[in-house]
This record gives C-alpha cells, sequence and structure tokens, in this order.
C-alpha cells in the first residue's frame, strides 16, 4: 500500500472549470482564452488542471518553457499550446515535433525554427511575437519592430501569425500605464498586419477584469483561472467577486504538549510562553512552502479556529498555540490554506503576512506538497 504524506494539496476541478467559464462570460464567446499553466498552473498541478480546462472548452494553453510544452502534448493534450519564454539552442525542431506554438523575440529563433522546418521537409511554421511594450521584460522593442520585420522577411517558412505583449500593472484599475501599453501595441499591431490575419494577445487576468478594452483577439489568464484577484482584494463589482479559489492545503497534528510559563519554543526561542500553554506541532515547515517568515506571525485552523503559529517555522515542522481548540489531539485535520467550518484562510491572506502575491504562496504550497484532486 502506498503510504501518504500527511500534507495534502486539494485541487477541485469544479472550481477550476468554474473560474474558466466566468471569464469565458466576462470576455465574450468571439475571443479565445489562453489558459496560462506555467509553473505547475501556479501549483495545481499543470497536466490535471490543463484536463480540467480542457473539459470546460479551453482550447489554448500558455507555458514558459519547452519542456512544459513537451510534458502536456505527451500527456496527450490536444489544442494549441504556445511556449513563452523561448526554447534552448538546437531544440527547434523540438517544438515543431510536438506542435508547439512558439512565442520568438529574435530573428535567430526564427532562423532555427526556419532550418528545423526545412530538414523536415515541413511547411510554414507559424510563430507569435513577443513584444515589450514597456514591461521591461522579454520581447522586442517598438522601435526594434521594423529593422527585426525586415531582417525576418529573409527567413524561408517563418509566418507571422500573432503578436503579444504583458501588462507590468494591470491589476492596478486607476493606473494610466496599461492604456498607454495598450496604445504602443496597437501601433505595433498596425505595423505588423498589412493585410494578413493577426491574433494579437495582451491582457492577463488583470486585463481581463480592469481593462475591457485590452481583451483583444484572445486574453490569457493565470491567476483568475484559480480563483484569486491579481490586485489581492475582490472587488465587490467586478468578476473576481465570483472566482473561487480551487486550492487548499491541509495538514494533521503530530503531538499535542502542555507546556508551563516561561517555555522557550522552537530554534532561537524567539517564543516564550507568557502563561501555561497547549502547543500543537504540525509536520509542515518551510521545505513544504510554508515560509520561514511565518514564524510567529502565520496562522493555521484547527476545530473552526484559527490557531496561531508560535516559534520560528522549521524544515519540516511548526508550532501552533491551541489556547482556541484545547480539545484538539494528534490526528486532527489542520487547515494551512482554505476553509474549516466557518474560518478561511486565502492565498491573500497569507501573502499579506509575508510581503507576498497569492502567485507566490500558490506555487510554493502546491508545487510542494502531494495533490489531490477533488470535483
Ligand atoms: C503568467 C502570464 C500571464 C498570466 O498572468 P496572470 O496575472 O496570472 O493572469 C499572462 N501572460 C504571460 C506572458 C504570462 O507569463
Amino acid at each position: 500500500m502506498a503510504v501518504n504524506s500527511f500534507n495534502r494539496v486539494r485541487i477541485s476541478r469544479t472550481a477550476l472549470k468554474h473560474n474558466y467559464n466566468t471569464i469565458v462570460k466576462a470576455v465574450g464567446p468571439a475571443r479565445p482564452v489562453m489558459a496560462m499553466v506555467k509553473a505547475d498552473a501556479y501549483g495545481h498541478g499543470m497536466v490535471e488542471s490543463s484536463r480540467a480546462f480542457a473539459e470546460a472548452g479551453c482550447r489554448y494553453f500558455g507555458v514558459a518553457e519547452l519542456v512544459e510544452g513537451v510534458r502536456l502534448r505527451t500527456a496527450g493534450l490536444a489544442g494549441d499550446i504556445y511556449v513563452t519564454l523561448g526554447f534552448p539552442k538546437n531544440s527547434a525542431g523540438l517544438l515543431l515535433d510536438h506542435r508547439l506554438t512558439p512565442v520568438i523575440y529574435s530573428v535567430e529563433q526564427a532562423r532555427a525554427l526556419s532550418l528545423a522546418a526545412i530538414r523536415r521537409g515541413q511547411g510554414v511554421v507559424g510563430v507569435h511575437l513577443k513584444i515589450d511594450t514597456g514591461m521591461g521584460r522579454l520581447g522586442i522593442l517598438p522601435k526594434d519592430v521594423p529593422g527585426f520585420l525586415s531582417q525576418l522577411a529573409g527567413v524561408d517558412r517563418i509566418e507571422v501569425r500573432g503578436v503579444m505583449s504583458h501588462f507590468p500593472m494591470a491589476d492596478v484599475p486607476q493606473a494610466s500605464n496599461t492604456m498607454e501599453a495598450m496604445a504602443r501595441f496597437d501601433d505595433v499591431c498596425r505595423e505588423l498586419r498589412n493585410g494578413s490575419h493577426l491574433i494579437r494577445h495582451i491582457a492577463n487576468s488583470g486585463g481581463v477584469i480592469n481593462f475591457p478594452a485590452t481583451h483583444c483577439d484572445m486574453v490569457r489568464a493565470g491567476i483568475a483561472l484559480y480563483g484569486y484577484d491579481p490586485a489581492g482584494i475582490p472587488l465587490p463589482a467586478g468578476i473576481s467577486s465570483q472566482l473561487r479559489p480551487a486550492l487548499s492545503c491541509v495538514t494533521r497534528i503530530l503531538q499535542v504538549k502542555t507546556l508551563p510559563a516561561g517555555s522557550g519554543i522552537s530554534y532561537g526561542h524567539t517564543y516564550i510562553t507568557p502563561r501555561p500553554m497547549t502547543i500543537g506541532v504540525i509536520p509542515m515547515g518551510y521545505e513544504d512552502g510554508f515560509d520561514r517568515a511565518l514564524s510567529n506571525k502565520g496562522e493555521v485552523l484547527v476545530h473552526g479556529n484559527r490557531a496561531p503559529v508560535v516559534g520560528r517555522v522549521c524544515m519540516n515542522m511548526t508550532m501552533i498555540d491551541l489556547s482556541g481548540a484545547e480539545d484538539a489531539k494528534p490526528g486532527d485535520e489542520v487547515v494551512v490554506l482554505g476553509r474549516q467550518q466557518l474560518e478561511e484562510i486565502t492565498a491573500d491572506d497569507i501573502a499579506d503576512r509575508i510581503d507576498s502575491i497569492s502567485y507566490e504562496v500558490l506555487c510554493r504550497l502546491g508545487n510542494n506538497n502531494e495533490r489531490d484532486y477533488i470535483e
């Protein structure tokens, strides 16, 4: 019989599909929603999550690296899979073999794809261009687009089928940055179009939620698919209030003990019991994605009550104050992320305490614990 870890991550397939459908409704039937499933679907499991989105009708998937695209295709996923970070030298052929969609930002990448296509006796390769409209990250700068295009014209069998960019602050509805970037993107699209049809896509979850004018021909949703607003605060009126967190994380109490007043807890004795206290030990530490910055700061749920973290978070263990659940015993369920009775801890709650964002909290808990899929 297989032995399971105490720590479990639960993913609701229903929540994933609900979030996909919510986004589809928000952007309208004419525009595909690309499911961004990089980083193992933000901790939700790339293959399983992609299958759930596919069951809900999704036909477009986005990954960061080529290996992820290969893994997805090998798992049997149909549809278009966009590889957004480029590919290692000499691996262009793999992209073609697995019918992945390359996003390129250099002529060298186009040449490598062209060569691979010629070697395979393959026809035209469709590519998407990545433009840096102000993110200050990956992509061709608008001023370099004309030079890029004239070089690309000399590359055999490469056809630009789409153009994409990315917003740095679409999670802030009042920031003027987004529509300024959008205007730069429109300029580049006009330059590129010259009669042919291009798939233009720039909106991330922030664009989907806050800026309908950026939806273009397709949107790329990440965090919203997993149930969170990129800004961390669901706006009551917007679609983010309809999203449902899909991931929860639970563990079990290992030991319960009563310590006298004045007892030091965990490494460095950063917590000293001010009175006799009931302390629980849980098998969840920074190795499991429970951030060490939650030392003396975090909370978990036991018997429907909040139990504060006391002392330093260790590699595999953390101590919690069971004053609110004195009758807790070894084996009782502890919710690290998610709902228990009337209480809930969200990825945003954890992120607020450690100066991070829901994205990182989900990736770390999700990718470092065993996952169970539920409906
Ligand atoms: C991750 C990613 C997205 C999704 O961003 P969210 O804020 O999670 O919606 C969109 N586009 C690109 C290129 C990405 O890398």
